[in-house]
């Protein structure tokens, strides 16, 4: 049986992707220098694919920054402003991944968002009057002919036409409509291009197949494909689908002329039952997502195999598969030096995840309960994995409605909170980490190689707050923080504070760009061993008179940015790491802090795709979880939580029920839309809209940003309207971030002359 995967990670095993591009960007290396290590970092990838035994390779997978982005680059949708900066090919893409300030001009870069329920995120590709979208397809082919150089049977791959004009936005005033046509003829182009090369089967991405659709949708995703499909010749289509099932348009899928269906049998809920209802085509083949795209644990071979099974029956053209892409888990175990092999027998990376479709594939072949392979793999995951806390599991258990409410509402607290404070009118505060210079990662580099001590680390770290604390005086903000030097990343650094927690050294995942986050690991019952933060808080908020924020990271997000069990259920894990972060939040509050922000930059992030689903699969669970949290503090002891990088018009009351006393969020990217959400629902909670983009290196003017400013209080009352950057200032450099803040300070404070 044949094998195959959806995508493969691109950052390099070692980041060597990350390093090299950002060295680019620093003008240390030539372009040339960064394209040789790109195409080491594919040859190598596809070399273990084939190693491992996987029959066909997917390319094009591999991408400077993002596919989205390079896809847009195909169709030619460069919008105007980038092209007019003269700037080579290259730096024109970089240019719109990042933005760009310098001699050839001042743009903004693309909108970023979440890509479906990852926490992966894809810059919004943008469509503009006039664009005229014509195949640019040197990139695919290059890389498709590279593989052929190296013996490797390639399949080009792109996101499709369907899931770009649904993530696309389209300028003022146009339809996206107007761009069908024409999209549908590049792809044409594409399919033409490809017969003439001689591609044996090409894979177009369509994951927004999983989302709802409604009858319009259908059609558009019809129209789209009946056109394309038109000019396919003799290349081979698989429409690959992944993040859940079809179930909206299974009927359209079958019936259309494409060669392969790619179905998520993972997060697919109902794609095995589609298809033992509905049959699966005779002529088709059937790319069956069986491996986990998403998680790093090995999978059960028995429930694999079983399915496997059950799929023979419906076809006999099956080809095994991953879920989704494994850009979303790390390379290879491997590399993981410093984990006991009784706790990386469990698991199972991108290379591992190829040798499990491998075996998987020879072992349904054969009458395989009594194989190695098999038994091998069955004693460890049907094995028991140990870290349990019986008390904790008996708390979660124990809770009840009141542990979920803080007792004197909202308007009362806000009034005591800012009293209490001393706070102006348009508060400025920022959302916590300061620029991690080279010094902060140096201190923590050290630490981790055993070089100096925690004290000795601690000493440092001390001093960087004083610094940061004397900075933001300077800078005259209202609200201070410590600046978050204690942790290179808002999830890992309470993980490794947590009992139940397991940590890799090389379990990267990209993030954006080249971004890169390391998810711990939740491995058993979580628990707080002893306070976290509370000495950095306390010891910043003794340099100053101004209040200091405390500095949290929510359970929902911790969830979601970790990789999670798969014996328990989710909401079992939010509970057992809400309780350990409510401990801290009474620790940080009997130090006398009394702004606390507990940070759920991930809180949309797992919201199940389909609404039918969204409260009882999740946020029922979620709100309760982060109220959790702070339900024990005193009416004037303010709450601020925080949240980035998702739309999140469509649940601004459920954000209301979080009961906050402030929000920050992201909002410069996503253009300030999510304004209008929150007056039409008449949001309580007090909010800072980010009044601009951290992403990008560009410094916001006095002007830009009180002129956002102005747009925010026609839309929020002005006693609620906070001041502040839309996210953390950890990767940005000093300068950027010393002009930004002064400039953010100094339009706060022509508002309230105003
Ligand atoms: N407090 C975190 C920081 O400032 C928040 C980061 C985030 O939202 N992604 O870095
Ligand atoms: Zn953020």
């Amino acid at each position: 049986m044949n094998t195959t995967i959806v995508g493969y990670p691109r950052i390099g095993k070692m980041r060597e992707l990350k390093f090299v591009i950002e060295k680019y960007w620093r003008g240390e290396v030539t372009e040339a220098e960064l394209k040789e290590t790109a195409k080491t970092l594919r040859s190598e990838n596809l070399k273990k694919q084939k190693q491992a035994g996987i029959t066909v390779s997917p390319v094009n997978d591999f991408s400077y920054y993002d596919g989205m982005l390079d896809l847009a680059v195909m169709l030619n949708a460069v919008p105007e402003r980038y092209r007019k900066l003269n700037l080579s090919e290259l730096d024109t893409y970089f240019a719109m991944a990042r933005g760009y300030q310098g001699e050839h001009g001042d743009v903004k870069a693309f909108a970023m968002k979440k890509w479906f329920n990852t926490n992966y995120h894809y810059m919004v590709p943008e469509l503009e009057e006039g664009m005229e979208l014509k195949l640019q397809s040197e990139k695919l082919f290059a890389e498709y002919e590279e593989a052929k150089q190296l013996g490797i049977c390639p399949r080009p791959v792109t996101i499709g036409a369907y899931t770009f004009l649904k993530m696309a936005v389209a300028q003022e005033g146009i339809s996206k409509i107007t761009y069908v046509a024409p999209i549908k003829e590049v792809f044409q182009e594409l399919l033409q291009e490809c017969n003439k090369r001689g591609v044996e089967w090409i894979q177009i991405d369509e994951p927004a197949l999983v989302l709802d659709m409604d009858e319009a949708d259908k059609k558009l995703f019809c129209e789209l494909y009946e056109g394309i499909l038109e000019v396919k010749g003799s290349v081979k289509v698989l429409l690959q689908t992944y993040f859940g099932d079809v179930r909206d348009c299974y009927q359209e899928l079958t019936a259309l002329s494409f060669d392969g269906l790619g179905l998520d049998f993972v997060e697919g809920k109902y794609t095995e039952k589609i298809i033992q209802e509905n049959g699966f085509p005779k002529e088709k083949y059937l790319y069956a997502g069986i491996v986990n795209g998403k998680n790093i644990w090995k999978c059960d071979y028995e429930k694999k195999l079983a399915l496997v099974d059950s799929l023979k029956k419906v076809t006999d053209k099956l080809i095994l598969t991953t879920s989704c892409s494994l850009l979303h888990v790390p390379y290879t175990t491997k590399s993981e030096k410093k984990l006991s092999v009784d706790t990386l027998k469990y698991f199972s990376y991108a290379e591992e995840k190829l040798e499990e479709l491998h075996e998987l594939a020879e072992l349904s072949e054969k009458d395989y309960v009594n194989e190695t392979a098999y038994k091998r793999n069955i004693e460890v995951t049907h094995s028991e994995r140990g870290m349990k806390d019986n008390s904790i599991c008996k708390q979660v258990a124990a809770l009840s409605k009141k542990d979920f409410v803080r007792n004197v509402p909202r308007t009362e607290r806000q009034k005591l909170q800012r009293e209490k404070l001393g706070l102006p009118i348009f508060p400025t505060t920022t959302i916590g980490s300061f620029p991690q210079t080279k010094e902060v990662k140096a201190n923590r580099s050290r630490y981790r190689k055993g070089e100096i001590t925690k004290e000795q680390y601690d000493e440092q770290v001390f001093a960087f707050i004083k610094d940061c604390v004397e900075k933001q005086e300077e800078l005259g903000l209202d609200v201070l923080v410590h600046g978050e030097y204690e942790r290179n990343d808002m999830v890992e650094f309470f993980g490794e504070n947590f009992g139940g927690y397991v940590f890799t050294e090389y379990a990267w995942v990209q993030s954006y760009g080249t971004r890169c986050v390391k998810p711990p690991v939740i491995f058993g019952d979580v628990k707080r061993i002893e306070p976290i933060t509370v000495k950095y808080s306390k010891y910043a908020a003794s340099l100053t008179k101004k209040p200091m924020k405390g500095m949290l990271t929510g359970p929902v997000t911790i969830l979601n940015w970790s990789f999670p069990r798969e014996d328990v259920s989710n909401r079992e894990m939010a509970f057992q790491i809400a309780l350990a972060i409510r401990q801290e939040v009474l620790d940080l509050e009997a130090a006398r802090i009394s702004v606390i922000q507990i940070d759920e930059a991930a809180l949309r992030e797992k919201l199940p795709l389909r609404k039918a689903e969204w409260h009882s699969d999740y946020l029922d669970w979620a709100l309760e979880a982060f109220r959790l949290c702070h339900s024990g503090v005193k009416p004037e002891t303010q709450i601020h939580t925080h949240m980035c990088y998702s739309e999140f018009e469509d649940i601004i009351k459920e954000i209301d029920e979080m009961d906050a006393d402030v929000i920050t969020f992201e909002a410069s990217r996503s253009k300030l839309e999510i304004l209008d959400a929150l007056k039409d629902a008449e949001f309580e909670t007090e909010a800072g809209p980010g009044v601009y983009d951290i992403h990008s290196p560009r410094v916001p003017s006095v002007e830009e940003i009180v002129e956002a400013l102005r747009r925010m209080l026609d839309k929020i009352p002005e006693e609620k309207l906070w001041v502040n950057p839309d996210c953390g200032l950890k990767t940005r450099g000093i300068p950027e971030t010393e002009a930004s803040l002064k400039n953010m300070v100094a339009a706060a404070k022509i508002l309230r002359e105003e």
